[in-house]
């Protein structure tokens, strides 16, 4: 899976400060959804990086929709997005964020399959495991005392779609990337294979193991006797309609 990085600047244009000014070693990933159902993963990190979260102190590591991944922060910056403010301990201290979109017409479970694979890759990077890998609703703070309801998809369950199955998806993640090539099947037949099994069912051509090879060139005596047997059977056909 392909990341595309498009980093937060520290200020804005208009001079507002976009993300904390500080670095971290990565000790978990947190897992967010949007909850926007307007805007997919490049739109969000595009308005991260403009400045317009910045109102918000808002600033996440990456953004996963069905289609792509998209990086907005180094993963060694702190960001904001666990609501647990100055904690040192916290989320925003401490650990990568991973917000999960879900707009309308998603294809949500294959955005959390990116997130899971992501949040395992990210785990292998920075030594961490599946342990390391939390809800924003694990970062509890004086704002959220029990916790925020994020991800609320797969806090709801809504279709299935539950933790443990990310997690499971992100354990295997690394080893097996979301876009799988499609197996081969067997080679599609010849374009001609159709023809030469009407015209055998239809008494024209008698010999088909001849005809087998369908790139092979006709000799003129058997295309005159193949022109022949069809005139025959032509003729045949239309006396029986008449
Ligand atoms: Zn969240």
């Amino acid at each position: 899976m392909e990341i595309t990085r498009l980093l937060t600047p520290l200020f804005s244009p208009r001079g507002e400060q976009c993300r904390p000014n500080r670095t971290m070693t990565p000790q978990s990933v947190t897992i967010h959804n949007t909850a926007n159902p307007g805007a997919g993963a490049e739109r969000h990190a595009a308005a991260q990086a403009a400045g317009n979260l910045a109102n918000m102190q808002m600033a996440v590591h990456y953004y996963a929709d069905d289609k792509s991944i998209y990086q907005s922060l180094e993963d060694h910056w702190q960001g904001w997005h666990a609501g647990d403010g100055e904690n040192k301990n916290g989320g925003n201290y401490t650990s990568i964020a991973i917000e999960v979109c879900e707009h309308a017409g998603i294809d949500q479970r294959k955005a959390f399959v990116n997130a899971a694979w992501l949040a395992g890759t990210l785990c292998k990077k920075h030594g961490l495991d599946i342990r390391h890998i939390k809800r924003h609703k694990d970062w509890i703070s004086g704002k959220w005392p029990k916790g925020k309801d994020c991800p609320h998809i797969l806090l709801e369950g809504k279709d299935g779609m539950t933790w443990d199955w990310v997690i499971g998806t992100a354990l295997v993640a690394p080893a097996a990337p979301p876009h799988l090539p499609v197996p081969m099947g067997p080679p599609a037949p010849h374009w001609a294979q159709a023809t030469l099994d009407r015209l055998t069912d239809a008494g024209i051509i008698s010999t088909p193991e001849a005809w087998a090879d369908l790139d092979a060139p006709a000799s003129k005596g058997q295309t005159l006797a193949l022109y022949e047997k069809a005139l025959i059977n032509l003729s045949e056909f239309i006396e029986k309609r008449l």
